[in-house]
C-alpha cells in the first residue's frame, strides 16, 4: 500500500506549473499510481477555478474564501472524479508507466544499463533537462545502496518492489524525497527487485573510503 506522497505544496507547485520538467515527471509518475494524490491534484484544480471565477477588483475576503471552501466539500464534481480516479487500473507489473514510455519505451527496452555497485544498476532517462539528473535505479534483492549525503534535492518514485530506508519501507507507487544535507542509505531486502525514478539536482555525495568513485558518477 502507498503510504509516501509528496508533500501539498509540491502537487500546488506541479498544478500551476512551477515545477521544472525533471521533477514535473515523476510527480507525474506517482500520480500515475497513486489514486489519492490525483484526487487531490483534482480537488486543487477545481479550488483554483473557483477561487478564480470569485475573483473581483477587491481583494477576496476570507468569508469568501471560507464559503468556496465550503462549497468545494460537497463538490459533486470533485466526488464524480475521485470515483473514477478509483476505478481506473493501476500500471501491471514491469511495464513502464504512461508517463516513461516516450522515453524509455513500454517494458524499458530503450535504456542502458551501467553498474553501480554490486547488484545495483542504473539507466538515464533521456529527457531533456540540463538542470537535473534523470535516471532509473534496478536493484537485486539483497544489494545496498550505499549511504551519502546529498547536495541539493532527490525525487523518487517506486515502480516496483521496494526497499527500507533508515528502517522504513517504501513499495510500489511510494514517493520519497530529501533535501540538501539529509543522509541515507537504502537496503533491498526485503522485496525481489526494485525499480525507482530517481531525480536529482545536486550531486550525491559518499563519504565512505570505499564508495569515493561513486562521487564521480553522481556529480550530476
Ligand atoms: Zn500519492
Amino acid at each position: 500500500m502507498i503510504t509516501s506522497h509528496p508533500a501539498p505544496e509540491l502537487l500546488l507547485d506541479h498544478v500551476n506549473g512551477q515545477l521544472p520538467p525533471a521533477v514535473a515527471l515523476v510527480i507525474d509518475t506517482h500520480l500515475e499510481l497513486c489514486w489519492a494524490c490525483r484526487a487531490a491534484v483534482a480537488e486543487i484544480e477545481v479550488l483554483g477555478g473557483a477561487l478564480l471565477e470569485s475573483l473581483s477588483p477587491v481583494a477576496v475576503s476570507q468569508d469568501l474564501l471560507d464559503s468556496t471552501l465550503a462549497k468545494l466539500g460537497t463538490q459533486d464534481a470533485v466526488q464524480l472524479e475521485r470515483g473514477a480516479l478509483t476505478r481506473r487500473a493501476t500500471v501491471a507489473a514491469n511495464r513502464a508507466p504512461r508517463t516513461l514510455t516516450p522515453l524509455v519505451g513500454k517494458d524499458y527496452e530503450r535504456l542502458t544499463w551501467n553498474r553501480i555497485v554490486e547488484g545495483v544498476e542504473e539507466a538515464r532517462v533521456p529527457l531533456t533537462d540540463s538542470t537535473h539528473r534523470v535516471t532509473l535505479l534496478r536493484a537485486r534483492r539483497g544489494s545496498r545502496f550505499p549511504f551519502h549525503d546529498h547536495a541539493g534535492n532527490e525525487y523518487l518514485a517506486v515502480l516496483e518492489g521496494g526497499f527500507c530506508c533508515n528502517d522504513r519501507p517504501f513499495v510500489k507507487g511510494d514517493f520519497a524525497s530529501c533535501e540538501t544535507s539529509e543522509s541515507h542509505g537504502l537496503t533491498m531486502d526485503t522485496h525481489d527487485a526494485c525499480l525507482c525514478l530517481l531525480v536529482l539536482d545536486g550531486p550525491l555525495l559518499f563519504p565512505a573510503a570505499e564508495d569515493t568513485a561513486l562521487n564521480e558518477v553522481f556529480r550530476l
